[in-house]
């Protein structure tokens, strides 16, 4: 039954005009045919519920927390939707702001929780907050926002997957299906709602949520929506930089890196988020850098399932090193030395970068001490070895060199050795650095000062 049902919806559905097709009756499921418990609702989620229903409004939990609880997941988060409108949320709620201005929704915070309260809404507004730009002068229309509110059913339709537009109604713990959402979570596959092109067109960073939800869940994208993506991908450089980076960063740090990577090459995405690893990949060292770029994934997968904090800096100076190498190799034969080579090539690929993904500055300086720490990692002589150990950014550079090293993009020895010196005692220290020889970058020659200006960026 609600396959077609789903069915009849794509057939008459029109984003634009959701109010003259006729709306799709909900399948509704009693309490005793379904799995979903106040048990699994953080208290924070339920306490937002009854708060709306005792003062009269409609309140539902809606959309990915319910996914992750029916597919055996733990929610992440929990999202409350409502008839109220976001004044009425935010008075109902001492700890409730308002955020957003063309779509505002309410965000209610409890201690380090917070749970996000949207309104109903028509189709008709997409969610495509890249839309203000154009639409700047109905911003401060009133009409607008009375004309974006719609009935369940509609804001229903206007959610972007079917396993992302299931409701849970706190009145009487039914779920509510409008688009055989349970089916396709029970058959573990991706539909978008609605006609794929047409939503696609509408909001494309649509295409990297099927990527991700697909990584996450490990579920299946449906032909019909996976089918148009990689002709639709090129959508993507309209995207703002800035809402691309936080989508790079819920694909890349969630857990499930390397299951995304594979995703956003299959359907082709991969190079227009980030167009010159790409192309590098395509060149004569790509399966090297591929391989170290899957190994910093698995790595990334397996310290968020530690607990361990991951930076945004870490993945991105993996993705971008191909970039580097590639273009320093031209640097270093015009003559320049391999500090600048490295310094020029760096700010060439984060300045094209960021036209793409919009890597804020705290991150790129990161970036930047990794690489260039790639280039000292090897003058070990006299002190410098301990120096470095203090860098700020060693550990990080460390973990770096290891992986360009597990990859067979430099040969094996310096990352052990410095595994060595990080276990040794003192004593065995001075030992390691006199064995180095004339290896490691010879203690004297650092204290002469080169005269030479230094270049100038670009
Ligand atoms: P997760 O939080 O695990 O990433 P989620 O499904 O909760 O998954 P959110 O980004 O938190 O995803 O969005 C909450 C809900 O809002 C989604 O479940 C979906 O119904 C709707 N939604 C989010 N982004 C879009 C979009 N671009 N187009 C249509 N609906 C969307
Ligand atoms: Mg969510």
């Amino acid at each position: 039954m609600p396959r077609k049902l789903l069915e009849r919806m794509t057939r008459w559905f029109k984003p634009g005009s959701p109010k003259n097709g006729i709306l799709p009756e909900p399948r509704i499921i009693p309490r005793d045919q379904h799995p979903i418990s106040r048990k699994q609702i953080s208290r924070a989620a339920l306490d937002v519920l009854y708060g709306l229903h005792k003062a009269g409004f409609d309140a539902y939990l809606v959309g990915g927390c319910l996914r992750d609880i029916l597919s055996g997941r733990q929610p992440k988060d929990f999202d409350v939707a409502t008839n109220a409108t976001p004044e009425q949320v935010n008075r109902l709620f001492k700890r409730s702001r308002i955020i957003g201005r063309r779509f505002q929704i309410v965000h209610v915070r409890f201690g380090r929780e917070v749970i996000e309260v949207s309104t109903f809404r028509a189709m008709n507004r997409d969610d495509n907050p890249d839309r203000d730009q154009h639409h700047a002068h109905e911003e401060t229309g009133l009409v607008l926002r009375d004309n974006t509110w719609g009935s369940i059913e509609e804001d229903a339709l206007r959610r972007d997957f079917t396993i992302n537009a299931l409701y849970y109604n706190i009145a009487d713990f039914t779920l509510h299906d409008f688009a055989g959402s349970i089916n396709d979570i029970e058959n573990q596959v991706i539909h978008l709602i609605g006609d794929p092109q047409t939503r696609f067109r509408e909001d494309p960073v649509r295409m990297l949520r099927a990527a991700r939800f697909s990584a996450k869940l490990g579920f299946h994208i449906d032909k019909a929506t996976a089918g148009p993506i990689p002709d639709m991908a090129e959508l993507l450089l309209q995207v703002p930089a800035a809402r691309l980076f936080d989508e790079v960063l819920k694909l890349f740090l969630s857990g499930h890196a390397r299951h995304s990577y594979e995703q956003l090459r299959e359907l082709d995405l991969f190079r227009f988020l980030f167009p010159e690893t790409h192309q590098a990949l395509q060149g004569e060292h790509g399966e090297t850098w591929e391989a170290m770029l899957l190994a910093a994934m698995d790595n990334t997968d397996r310290r968020l399932e530690l607990n361990k904090p991951v930076t945004p800096a870490f993945i991105y100076a993996v993705l971008l090193w191909p970039v580097i190498q590639q273009r320093m190799g031209g640097y270093l034969s015009s003559g320049l030395p391999p500090a600048q080579a490295l310094h020029k090539s760096a700010t060439r690929a984060l300045n094209n970068q960021i036209k793409h993904t919009a890597v804020p500055r705290r991150f790129s300086a990161v970036m930047r001490e990794m690489w260039e720490l790639q280039l000292r990692l090897d003058k070990r002589a006299g002190k410098r070895a301990d120096a470095l150990m203090e860098h700020p950014r060693f550990r990080a550079a460390y973990d770096f060199l290891l992986l360009r090293e597990q990859a067979g993009e430099i040969k094996p020895g310096l990352g052990d050795w410095w595994t060595r010196y990080q276990e040794e005692d003192e004593q065995s220290r001075r030992q390691m650095i006199s064995q180095l020889g004339n290896q490691g970058g010879g203690g004297r020659k650092r204290r002469r000062r080169r005269r030479k200006k230094p270049a100038t960026d670009n």
